[in-house]
């Protein structure tokens, strides 16, 4: 459903305004013919009438309007009667009827009524035409004019790298010329990845405000219309203004609603119209254009494909959840406005808050200062900030803060093992970073990266998958004993599972079994011993990855412990972190032995 658009919207309230006006007129003025009438009783009246001091009567809803000959004017209380009526035009005074209540407002009212339906129509079509002739002209999106982004890198905290991968952006938007004398080509679509709240649209902002050009700015949403062809008029239409305007910066936030995959909901020619034209304007674009088009969603899995070809979004910048340090920046940053009493410590607030967005911190920085407030207080004690939280959590559930001193140990050992076992393990993929920050169901995690699109797998690399996906309830085993371990391996074992099975009735990769395609034949064309031999080999190779991850954790047991120290302490670690930390401590072990 389109949303009204913002002249329609206008004419309303002028229309508005113009009726309550009027009503308001025919009100006063009813009021002021009527405000001279002195009440009077129906005896006085009739005895009058009888002298011809009468000269007009004005029934309305049971109340009679007299005219007196010298002017004054009464009101009365009467019935109807043929009586009467036949005694006042026996003294020749003048009879009328109102319908209804009396008045210009009633009659007001009443025409109002019989119209409603006729000017509900004129709205809709006068609605339909004003909003057409908006989308041929300035599209939607909201400007911000150099002059008035007052927005810069430093008011975002704790996203570091994005920033970073920014500043070349902002170099070009300065000084493109620069640029193209250089035959540099820059990339012209960039697309955020990250949760909601974690500063995307801030970072944008920011980057038109460190470049001192403009910022146009629309959502992914408004541009998924009812009616074929429109949501592409738009599209152009705001891809026009931009290049008008060059340089800038043109943001889309939730791009993923105007450029999900095709295809995946009901083929729908609006949508692919709209995605099509978006198409064509990023080609546009990157020749020779001096726009930058940032984009911003919380799935990029979901975008069709050929919006991230070469020259359209190619560049992706992630945004993730701030770690405790991250958390501090931010909570510094908003605090910045407050008068803090000397109690405060942010870095504990960060450390009582992980798994929260950079607007959940600016949420509760909010809540703290509301907290004095409420209380007739300027400065903001810690105690504020305590209640703060509680009030942000109530809102959501986060089962991390809920977590033991005890438990987050766990998890922090759990990944350490998955990361070590991974680092010492040749085959397996490369770790990117490991955290246990929660995110979606997870409670940590450690995101490895596959090297390019595999066309085929060694049974080395899978072996060194099991063996990495086991090493995370080996290590609490080694670390807490195997009366303590955990539910939190439940994906692993799994995913480990799954490889194993596969391994032994799809890839022939078990001796035991051979090179039969078992996983392609029918559910009841195996043999029931033939069936329990393969679940023997399975269980045969996931033991071995077990055996595997522990061998390897027994021989590095400092690293694992220095890990799982460290991920504690800051919450995230890249793979170039991890790989150093462990380094250092089986040095450290071998001198000391
Ligand atoms: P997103 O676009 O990723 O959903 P926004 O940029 O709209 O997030 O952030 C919403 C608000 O949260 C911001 O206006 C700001 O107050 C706060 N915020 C989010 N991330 C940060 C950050 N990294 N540093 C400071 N404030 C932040
Ligand atoms: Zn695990």
């Amino acid at each position: 459903m389109p949303t009204l658009p913002k002249r329609l919207l206008i004419a309303l309230a002028v229309l508005a305004a113009l009726l309550a006006a009027w009503l308001g007129f025919a009100a006063w003025y009813d009021h002021h013919q009527r405000a001279n009438e002195r009440p009077a009783t129906y005896s006085a009246l009739i005895e009058q009438a009888g002298r011809g001091e009468i000269s007009s009567i004005t029934f309305a809803n049971g109340t009679g309007h007299a005219l007196a000959a010298d002017g004054s004017r009464y009101r009365v209380v009467m019935p109807v009667t043929d009586d009467l009526l036949k005694e006042l035009r026996a003294h020749a005074v003048a009879i009328s009827f109102e319908e209804g209540p009396g008045g210009l407002m009633a009659q007001t009212v009443g025409v109002l009524d019989r119209a409603a339906p006729f000017v509900v129509v004129a709205l809709l079509i006068g609605g339909l035409l004003m909003s057409g002739g908006q989308f041929f002209g300035m599209g939607r999106a909201t400007r911000v004019r150099p002059e008035d982004t007052n927005t810069v890198f430093a008011d975002v905290a704790g996203v570091d790298e994005a920033k970073e991968e920014l500043r070349e952006t902002v170099q070009f938007l300065k000084d493109p010329r620069r640029f193209a004398m250089a035959g540099a080509r820059v990339p012209k679509g960039i697309l955020l990845v990250g949760p909601p709240g974690t500063g995307k649209t801030m970072l944008a902002k920011a980057a038109a405000g460190e470049a001192g050009v403009p910022f146009f700015a629309a959502s992914g949403s408004d541009f998924v219309e009812m009616f074929v062809g429109l949501g592409a008029a738009r599209v152009r239409s705001l891809f026009k203004t931009a290049r008008a305007n060059a340089p800038c910066i043109l943001f889309i936030d939730e791009i993923d609603a105007l450029a999900g995959k095709r295809g995946e909901s009901t083929s729908h020619s609006e949508r692919e119209q709209t995605l099509n034209q978006l198409l064509v304007e990023m080609d546009g674009i990157v020749e020779g254009g001096e726009v930058v088009v940032i984009a911003a969603t919380n799935r990029s899995e979901m975008l069709d494909p050929a919006v991230l070809r070469p020259g359209r979004f190619d560049r992706h910048i992630h945004v993730s959840l701030p770690d405790v340090a991250g958390r501090e920046a931010i909570l510094g940053v908003h605090a910045g406005r407050l008068t803090l009493a000397p109690d405060v410590c942010t870095r504990t607030v960060a450390r009582g808050t992980p798994g929260f967005s950079g607007a959940e911190l600016a949420n509760l920085t909010n809540e703290a200062a509301l907290s004095a407030a409420r209380q007739g207080r300027v400065v903001v004690t810690m105690a504020d900030y305590e209640a703060a939280k509680d009030r942000v959590l109530m809102g959501t559930e986060r089962r991390s803060l809920a977590l033991t001193a005890h438990e987050r140990r766990l998890i922090a050992v759990h990944e350490a093992g998955h990361a070590l076992v991974s680092l010492r393990c040749p085959q397996a993929d490369p770790i990117h970073k490991a955290t246990i920050i929660p995110r979606g169901g997870a409670l940590g995690m450690v995101v490895r990266l596959p090297e390019g699109d595999r066309v085929s797998v060694s049974r080395a690399k899978l072996m060194a998958d099991i063996a990495v996906a086991m090493a995370g309830r080996a290590a609490e085993e080694m670390a807490f004993g195997p009366d303590h371990v955990t539910t939190g391996a439940e994906a692993d074992f799994r995913a480990a599972t799954d490889l194993a099975r596969r391994m032994v009735t799809a890839w022939g990769m078990s001796e035991e079994i051979g090179f039969v395609a078992h996983a392609a034949a029918e559910p009841g064309a195996r043999s029931e011993r033939t069936a329990w031999r393969i679940d023997e080999e399975v269980r045969r190779i996931t033991d071995e990855g077990m055996e595997h991850a522990r061998r390897l954790l027994r021989s590095n047991r400092e690293a694992l412990d220095g890990i799982a120290q460290a991920l504690l302490e800051r919450e995230t670690l890249s793979g170039g972190e991890i790989a150093e930390l462990a380094d250092r401590e089986q040095e450290r072990a071998t001198e000391a032995a």
